[in-house]
């Protein structure tokens, strides 16, 4: 865009509908007041309560971040193994700050779920997010508050966060397991640890349910939290959050693509490569498709998945068909007739045979339409590498860029193609994930919502305290289509 352009453009606009404040420094996050010039409108506006919690959100990790005496206190009280002594210590007065740190992990789009997540349910609960170093998230995205940082300090005195399991003493799994309740087991521990990996048990699930009564709301100054994914529809399943998630989100579809467009912005040197490669490949397209293609089997080609591509574009109308004749008689009469419609497709992926096989068959032969087809691919790294910050950025531009496409098509279980359905506000055909190296039959299906999936849910009713399908409790929480025990919002 040019200057005239951003000039133009309003002020509410380029604050995504009040979702980011005013005043950070433009140039050491173009992406952050810019986004807003390269995406379509905003698919979702946030509501005035969301816009509301944010500044008081923003304001309490001013309060309670890094570089305060609330965090020095704290974090002091951490390292000296201080209890958290029920209703007599500082850590419970009104306004004394609470702390969740993040342990993200996996890759990257499993990390940017985790913090969506986490970033949701530390403000309904009035923590501050902190997030652990050990990924490159600090490398590829700016800091989302302003005049404080997300980013845990270097000296927090729990080492080695990544090795927390459900197995330590501190963990949720033991605290509500203590005969004499969990409330008082947190107070014999200086913090708790939260565990949600996939081998997480039922007792760990049980935070899903921990609400006014039970001890992390009221207490655990320090709560530490291992996930990789997006644990989203869980806290709506949960009594305690109803109504301030009601109040928050009253579009149940759009938690994370509004939480995303708010959290993350990446870095100028991603965002130099989102905006390159948008402007020389994708801009001036009528049309652009994106297509994410994700096999868990491994790094090798696999016939079955490019058929499966090809069915699922095909039967969806996504991709117009070939004809084999020269010359083709749609092109010949687009020809005469002047100017003929143009179709970005952007596939992104670890190999690039897939890619080649579709671009081939769009040079090979001419489409019905008459539709020019261009297909390309940002990279093909190979084998994944999450961790190594190149690697990264071009993992988060593509996510990015998948978003920028007008319809996407993504393979199943994919948390990287969550996210880049999400952050373009999309509601994907979802690929299923193939078994014994067949073609789904369907390929693919539309999905009902542009949410992620849960992947590990609960498989408990917080209200009944019995076991319950959790996809069946409220309307908008239902199954996901690409994994039938997922979650999802709708
Ligand atoms: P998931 O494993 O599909 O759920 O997605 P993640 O993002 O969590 O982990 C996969 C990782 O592999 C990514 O973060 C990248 O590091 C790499 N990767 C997978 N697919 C692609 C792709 O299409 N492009 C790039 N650049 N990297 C990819």
């Amino acid at each position: 865009a040019s200057f005239w352009q951003l000039a133009s453009t309003s002020t509410k606009e380029k604050l995504l509908g009040g979702l980011l404040v005013p005043g950070f420094d433009e140039r050491s996050c173009l992406s952050r007041y810019h986004s807003a010039f390269y995406g379509k409108t905003m698919a979702r506006s946030p509501s005035a309560h969301l816009i509301k919690r944010l500044r008081e959100h923003e304001a309490l990790q001013r309060r309670c971040g890094p570089g305060t005496e609330a965090y020095r206190s704290a974090a002091a009280r951490l390292r000296s193994g201080h209890r958290n002594n029920g209703s007599d210590g500082d850590d419970n007065a009104p306004g004394a700050c609470k702390y969740l740190v993040l342990v993200p992990y996996r890759g990257l789009g499993n990390n940017i779920l985790a913090v969506a997540s986490a970033f949701l349910y530390a403000l309904l609960t009035d923590r501050a997010l902190l997030l652990d170093r050990e990924t490159s998230l600090g490398d590829v995205l700016c800091q989302p508050f302003p005049g404080a940082t997300w980013l845990l300090p270097k000296n927090f005195p729990i080492k080695n966060l990544q090795n927390l399991t459900g197995e330590v003493p501190e963990s949720y799994r033991h605290l509500v397991q203590q005969s004499g309740g969990a409330a008082a087991a947190a107070s014999r521990r200086s913090y708790v640890f939260v565990d949600l990996d996939h081998s997480c048990t039922y007792h760990d699930k049980l935070f899903f349910c921990d609400d006014e009564r039970r001890f992390l709301r009221r207490g655990a100054p320090w709560v530490l939290m291992r996930t990789d994914g997006y644990f989203v529809p869980a806290l709506f399943l949960n009594p305690a959050y109803e109504g301030e998630l009601h109040r928050l989100f009253p579009r149940k579809d759009a938690v994370f693509y509004l939480l995303a467009h708010y959290l993350f912005h990446p870095t100028n040197k991603v965002w130099g490569l989102i905006t390159r490669f948008h402007d020389a490949y994708l801009k001036n397209s009528d049309d652009r498709l994106g297509i994410q293609v994700r096999v868990f089997d491994g790094d090798t080609p696999f016939q079955h998945i490019l058929d499966q591509i090809l069915a699922c574009t095909s039967q969806e109308n996504l991709l117009p068909e070939v004809v084999t004749q020269e010359p083709a008689p749609a092109a010949a009469a687009a020809a005469a007739g002047g100017a003929r419609r143009s179709k970005a497709v952007l596939m992104t992926g670890l190999s690039s045979w897939y890619y080649e096989n579709i671009r081939w068959k769009y040079w090979q032969s001419a489409t019905a339409t008459g539709e020019a087809v261009s297909v390309y691919q940002p990279s093909h790294e190979e084998h994944q590498l999450s961790g190594y910050t190149t690697h990264d950025m071009k993992a988060l531009a593509e996510m990015y860029l998948l978003g920028m496409t007008d319809r996407i098509v993504t393979s199943g279980w994919s948390t990287f193609g969550y996210v880049g359905h999400g952050l373009g506000g999309l509601t994907p055909w979802i690929m299923f994930r193939p078994e014994n190296h067949t073609t789904p039959s369907p390929p693919c299906r539309r999905a009902k919502s542009m949410e992620p999936c849960m992947h590990g849910p609960p498989f408990y009713d917080c209200r009944t305290k019995h076991g319950a399908d959790t996809g069946k409790l409220v309307p908008h929480v239902q199954h996901c289509e690409d994994m039938s025990w997922g979650l999802k919002l709708v």
